[in-house]
């Protein structure tokens, strides 16, 4: 069979490892995950409870258009009810943004660390993907990023710029000025579309943050993305948003799965969205847990990038992969980030205090038997 040199050269994406099969693999029975950004506290309660009352009705196809989940966040997030559309994961809503606006031979643009998913996307749809490097702090650089859409003559062919805000493996953010900025000075392309996936958005604690919602009725060419994987604790169901003109939305319909958000997932949608005691609680546990982390990094000599997220990269200043078996061993699964390019650096999620408190007591002992790199 002929299969594109793009397919055969995808390295796929690579989720945190399993607490199953670290067990296997380690011969350890108590392990803790701290590697996928989860929410520790478990799902909302009132999610659950949802799915209990509604688990008789199984038998029945979903919603395909989702019209209570789509209508609740129409109310709660004050956005137009055809600029919504509900994905299986936020990562349903990238890859489909990316196969109906990029042609194969069409490219994307993001940041160098910018979240893998993109690139996977693109390189699965044979697309091209272009990436600008991060400035200092490892801070996303728009201001290069809008330079090398107006004067590259590479960046004709870019359809689509994906803007992780706050990013994921860095923690980083672009400020709101930064942003509208940026928009301002693309404004004249009239091919490029800018999403901002906005996945760790309730976790920020950075005031001149704003989410680029509000940018969207100036600047028709903004999009949004959400999920419910993290603040809300839903990552099991996979429930992501797309927010973005009603034209998008209908090609966006036209293009998905009919059923492509299971009956359970939007029940439980709904009523996580209500949540609204859940959500502040997991707000202040990874506020807390960020602290405690800043805090332990400093005490242990280890540099650390402050996060927007609900995780915290910080500098290992060692090989990472003996790191990261050494902790395994330990039953602790943090996440190493080679694959972003970072060889000494590593992410992990915030957990409840307890586990933090053991991912600190085994990265202290993993620190002093390996020694650092010169
Ligand atoms: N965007 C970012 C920045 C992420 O870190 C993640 C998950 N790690 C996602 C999107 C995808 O989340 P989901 O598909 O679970 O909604």
């Amino acid at each position: 069979m002929k299969v594109s040199s793009e397919i055969l050269n995808l390295v796929p994406y690579k989720p945190g490892k399993p607490i199953s099969e670290t067990q296997r693999e380690y011969g350890v029975q108590h392990v803790i995950k701290l590697a996928s950004n989860e929410n520790p506290l478990g799902p909302s309660p009132k999610a659950v409870e949802a799915i209990h009352q509604h688990l008789s009705e199984l038998h029945r196809y979903p919603d395909p258009s989702c019209y209570e989940l789509v209508q609740k966040i129409s109310q709660l997030w004050k956005i137009p009810k055809d600029q919504i559309s509900i994905g299986n994961g936020s990562n349903e809503c990238i890859d489909l943004l990316i196969r109906i606006f990029c042609e194969p031979g069409e490219a994307i643009l993001t940041s160098q660390a910018a979240f893998v998913a993109y690139q996977v996307c693109a390189q699965a749809a044979r697309v091209q993907r272009f990436f600008i490097p991060l400035k200092e702090g490892y801070r996303p650089d728009l201001e290069k990023m809008a330079d090398f859409l107006l004067n590259d003559p590479k960046a004709s062919s870019v359809r689509l710029v994906f803007i992780p805000n706050p990013n994921n493996p860095t923690g980083t953010y672009s400020p709101f000025s930064e942003v509208e900025k940026f928009l301002k000075k693309i404004s004249v392309l009239e091919n490029v579309m800018v999403i901002f996936d906005e996945a760790y958005n309730e976790f920020v604690r950075a005031t001149d943050y704003h989410s680029a919602q509000t940018l969207m009725k100036q600047y028709k060419n903004v999009a949004v993305v959400r999920t419910l994987s993290k603040a809300y604790g839903l990552a099991g169901l996979r429930i992501g948003m797309l927010l973005a003109q009603p034209e998008v939305i209908d090609l966006v319909n036209r293009v998905r799965n009919p059923f492509n958000v299971n009956d359970l997932a939007q029940v439980a949608a709904k009523a996580a969205l209500e949540d609204s005691e859940f959500i502040e609680r997991s707000k202040k546990m990874t506020w807390e847990g960020l602290d405690y982390f800043y805090r332990e990094f400093r005490r242990l000599g280890l540099s650390f990038v402050e996060s927007q997220g609900n995780f915290v990269m910080f500098d290992t200043g060692r090989d990472v992969k003996q790191v990261h078996v050494s902790l395994l061993k330990r039953g602790m699964i943090l996440r190493p980030i080679d694959n972003y390019g970072f060889t000494t650096e590593m992410r992990v999620s915030v957990g409840l205090p307890e586990e933090n408190r053991q991912a600190i007591m085994a990265l202290e002992q993993v620190l002093a038997e390996i020694p650092p790199l010169k």
